[in-house]
């Protein structure tokens, strides 16, 4: 499997904190094996050929997991999270296990970026800074750990009233294959700081950060059979984990379609689900903004990881007395961006996951300008020779749209951008508002209480002022409307994959006075 590794250039150099990647290290992780409740084994699933959105050309193969691999690993992670003692370990205890994860992580962000960039064609400046954001996530989740306090509720009668925290057992965790590393962690570090085991189920296109995750895991002292890892279809191996009688909760990143089915499962099996879903973002610029930050930030918001993120700034709206300048200057710097390979440290916008997924995006882009949507700039894939083999397609801005079309209510999940013009901030509000999706949103204004005003007024689960797509671990995360349900991140993230449990101790001594006169109040 490792000869097939062909890697396009020399890696760019380490950061000093880190230990440089090899070709020795990358190879080191290709390895044809998944970790399934404490043996790492070849899986006995389809074979999965990995291939570089940068060149279309197969770097490695995998066997995948198999609906019976399911069941090991979730029983296996009972097993493990019982016998290890790691459900019954002090909270400091775990917590040093998941700092010294976190540890390894930014030890290893180079290799880590260099998988990623490989599997997912994402350039190497975010794909590191994916990595580092997941080392912290660890290490932020480590230590709410060790300060996550339960709660002595006010008694209403002689008993001491207690409400504590439990773990639901083995979770499952599954992911897309956008920001593979960062949605891992996420997921997998709360998930095992409240004392559960994790079954975890990356993407078939994207599964190699998350098995060099679980080598790191087990070297930082993880109990086997702890993190079982399960690539493979979401129509088998997915399904049999959400399906599994033993499992305790599903944490699902992904499509908004995929989303709503799990839900459905887990309803009738009224099971915990947390689901973070699709978006089509409206992100505003107002006449006083400061069009440097708004152009730079519009830019970055929708076309940075080549527009397939959940939170993509993907409708642009501007007002009316700004519009001629704003587009004029959107278009040119948008032109400015370097579209390549996302190894090569000039480049900007990488090739996009896969060939098929590039030309479903060319499909929206075409038949939204068969509708009458004109095309400003992009539109198309790259002419340059160089990149004819690759997965690219053009940054893409797109006017003379309305909102109810298609191509504005449809997540593209690529780097399409839609301009609409707005006048009277209640209707822009009622529009920006118009879409099942509630992720995010953005606002460029120079005038806060309408910074405020409009922050509280769009239904999204996180809003940015002057910024967009900046994220802190400690603030929590969610999706309104068809966007998801429930929260990862900050200090509630760990709660997430708790149960709450109530505990009443008699402090009296006395039996209880059913039936007796002055009986206790309730
Ligand atoms: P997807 O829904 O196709 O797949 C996501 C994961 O679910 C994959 O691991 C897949 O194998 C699995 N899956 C698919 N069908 C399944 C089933 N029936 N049962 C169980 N598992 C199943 O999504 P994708 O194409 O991988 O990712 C892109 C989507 O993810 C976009 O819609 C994007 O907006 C969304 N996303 C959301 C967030 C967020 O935090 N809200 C973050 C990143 C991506």
């Amino acid at each position: 499997m490792t000869d097939r590794l062909e890697l396009r250039r020399d890696l760019p150099n380490a950061a000093a904190t880190t230990r440089s990647c090899s070709q020795t290290d990358l190879q080191a992780s290709l390895r044809d094996e998944i970790p399934v409740a404490g043996r790492w084994q070849r899986g006995s699933g389809d074979l999965i050929e990995s291939v570089d959105p940068a060149t279309g050309k197969v770097f490695a193969t995998l066997h995948g997991a198999t609906v019976g691999d399911v069941d090991r690993a979730v029983r296996g992670g009972l097993q493990a999270a019982a016998e290890s003692g790691w459900t019954a370990m002090l909270p400091h205890e775990r917590a040093r296990v998941l700092y010294r994860i976190g540890e390894a992580l930014e030890r290893d962000a180079d290799t880590v970026s260099a998988l990623q960039t490989l599997d997912t064609g994402k350039t190497r400046s975010e794909t590191k800074a994916l990595c580092l954001s997941a080392a912290n996530t660890f290490r932020y989740m480590a230590s709410a750990l060790e300060t996550m306090v339960g709660d002595v509720t006010p008694s209403r009668g002689p008993y001491l009233t207690l409400a504590t925290w439990e773990p639901m057992g083995v979770v499952g965790a599954i992911t897309p294959w956008n920001s593979p590393i960062a949605s891992d962690a996420q997921k997998i570090a709360p998930a095992l700081a409240a004392g559960n085991a994790v079954v975890s189920k990356p993407p078939v296109w994207a599964p190699w950060v998350t098995l060099h995750l679980a080598r790191l895991a087990e070297e930082a002292g993880l109990p086997a059979g702890l993190l079982s890892v399960l690539p493979g279809p979401g129509r088998t191996v997915g399904e049999a984990l959400v399906a599994h009688p033993e499992i305790g909760k599903i944490s699902f990143t992904g499509g908004t379609t995929t989303g709503k089915h799990l839900g459905e499962v887990a309803a009738r099996k009224v099971m915990p689900v947390t689901l973070e879903l699709g978006g089509k973002s409206p992100t505003i610029v107002f006449p006083d903004a400061d069009l440097d930050q708004a152009v730079a930030g519009v830019v970055y918001g929708i076309f940075s990881s080549t527009g397939q993120s959940c939170i993509a700034g993907s409708r642009v709206f501007v007002h009316r007395d700004v519009e001629e300048e704003f587009v004029a200057r959107l278009v040119a710097a948008t032109q400015r961006l370097v579209v390549g390979p996302g190894d090569d440290p000039r480049t900007h916008v990488g090739p996009m996951i896969t060939h098929s997924h590039r030309d479903g995006v060319a499909r929206m882009v075409d038949a939204a300008v068969a509708a009458g949507a004109t095309v400003l700039t992009g539109g198309r894939a790259p002419e340059d020779e160089s990149l004819a083999d690759g997965a690219y397609y053009l940054p893409t801005i797109l006017t003379g749209v309305v909102n109810e079309d298609r191509i504005c209510q449809e997540e593209v999940f690529g780097p399409v951008a839609v301009l609409l013009t707005f006048d009277d901030e209640d209707d822009l509000v009622a529009r920006a508002n118009d879409t099942v999706y509630g992720l995010a949103a953005g606002i460029w204004t120079r005038d806060f209480p309408r910074a405020w005003r409009i922050a509280r007024a769009v239904k999204a689960g996180t809003v940015w002022v002057n910024t967009y797509k900046q994220f802190s671990i400690s603030t929590p995360f969610t999706g309104l409307k068809e966007s998801g349900i429930g929260l990862e991140k900050g200090r509630d993230g760990i709660r997430s994959y708790m149960h709450q449990k109530s505990v009443y101790v008699d402090i009296s001594g006395r039996p209880i006075a059913w039936g007796a006169p002055g009986g206790f109040e309730r």
